[in-house]
């Protein structure tokens, strides 16, 4: 049996006219004689109007309600398509999280699924049924519904595809796929044909929103073969997949940027043990994110200077936290805001030597200041002035053939 699995995001079922569209999708790939397994998200806005909703209602509304409540709109989706189904002439019927059930661990809001049960769905595909299943939701063992995080309808399907042994996982979404950086920024990015796990990972970490991070993970972790693509044109889209299945003679994969961050340096603190621990404590006890970290080699074996990033809004309290921080001691705290992380991509590196050289030869050319610099095994990041970020993705874009 060749079971597929095909997943449409908000804007794919975003209208009944899209609903439509969905269906006629679906029975293009029961004509192939696959086995398909429908997972849908929510209508486009529907989610976040129920969250809106929630909070208005309490400020401290109950996280089991919660996810009662937001999982409503990917009930009302699956509904529409099955509906549409079966009015043109296909068997299929809608399946919530608890009625196959998919198991989830964890707390409410943000579980992962744990175990999916087979059974009922198979019997319903060997009996030529479309089951239309609810991303984002399942049930945990108190029975209750729980939810994944935001954007979790995607690591429903990835999860639905593991446990089905589907040979192919579709995302349908509302671009054409992934592409070499931002092509609404940049206007010769390219579409990626084949990126690996770990690229996609970094991309959409790093701010690519094609797919949920922790949803690649997944699909990484269970070697699932991901196909992100539009559901408005019927263009090819991009695959996620194992290194070795790629063959690229590209270093460089993609490019990607945060915007709104800020840089904050202490001068002159105390350079003995703990002290790094003791600056970030506080900041990971109020969740806040620090993102790249330098500390510079003490000259006097007594003092140095630490460096790193957070988002813009999280300013206030950081500097509040480490000012009221007793366990540090500091000369002087320089905070500059509206700084950008640029990062170069690429399995490539790992085996071409000199990639952080053309980086940077290629920024300064362009009189680009480094501010930071900070380098895994797959990507390096420069942080540099916000207002010059445009021209730095140009600039490597083309240093590193992307647009061909
Ligand atoms: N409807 C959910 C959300 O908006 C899940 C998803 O879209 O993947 O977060
Ligand atoms: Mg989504």
């Amino acid at each position: 049996m060749k079971i597929i699995v095909l997943k449409f995001g908000g804007t794919s079922v975003g209208t009944v006219e899209r609903i439509k569209k969905v269906a006629k999708i679906v029975t293009s790939y029961v004509k192939k004689k696959f086995k398909v397994i429908v997972v849908s998200s929510a209508m486009s806005g529907v989610t976040n109007d129920l969250i809106n909703k929630s909070k208005k209602v309490s400020k401290e509304f109950s996280p089991a309600e919660y996810d009662v409540l937001v999982s409503c709109g990917e009930q009302m989706a699956c509904a529409l398509i099955s509906g549409r189904l079966n009015h043109i002439g296909y068997k299929s019927r809608s399946w919530l999280g608890w009625q196959i059930p998919i198991i989830t661990e964890g707390s409410y809001k943000s579980s992962r699924v744990s175990e999916i049960f087979k059974n009922k769905i198979m019997i319903y595909l060997k009996s030529g049924g479309i089951p239309v299943v609810t991303g984002f939701q399942g049930v945990n063992i108190e029975n209750r519904v729980t939810t994944l995080e935001r954007g979790g309808s995607d690591a429903s399907a990835i999860m639905i595809a593991k446990f089905f042994n589907a040979v192919r996982c579709i995302i349908y979404t509302d671009v054409n796929g992934v592409y070499t950086t931002d092509p609404k920024l940049i206007k010769k990015a390219k579409k990626i044909e084949k990126i690996s796990y770990e690229e996609m990972l970094e991309m959409s970490s790093l701010g690519a929103k094609v797919m949920q991070p922790a949803s690649i993970q997944d699909a990484r972790l269970n070697r699932i073969n991901v196909e992100v693509k539009s559901s408005f044109n019927n263009r090819s889209g991009t695959l996620i997949t194992k290194r070795k299945n790629i063959k690229n003679n590209k270093i460089i994969s993609g490019i990607s940027f945060t915007k709104n961050d800020s840089k904050i340096t202490l001068v002159g603190i105390v350079d003995k043990p703990g002290i790094a621990a003791s600056i970030f404590e506080p900041l990971s006890k109020n969740f806040i994110n620090v993102d790249m970290v330098v500390q510079n080699i003490s000259s006097n074996g007594k003092e140095t200077d630490l460096t790193f990033t957070i988002k813009n809004e999280n300013i206030n309290k950081t500097e509040k936290l480490l000012k009221s921080n007793k366990k540090i001691k500091f000369k002087n705290i320089l905070i500059t805001k509206n700084v950008s992380k640029i990062s170069i991509i690429g399995v490539g590196m790992i085996t071409t030597p000199g990639v952080t050289y053309r980086m940077f030869k290629a920024l300064a050319k362009k009189k680009i200041n480094i501010q930071v610099i900070s380098t895994s095994e797959i990507k390096i990041s420069v942080l540099i002035n916000k207002n010059l970020v445009n021209k730095a993705i140009k600039t490597l874009h083309q240093e590193f053939g992307l647009e061909k």
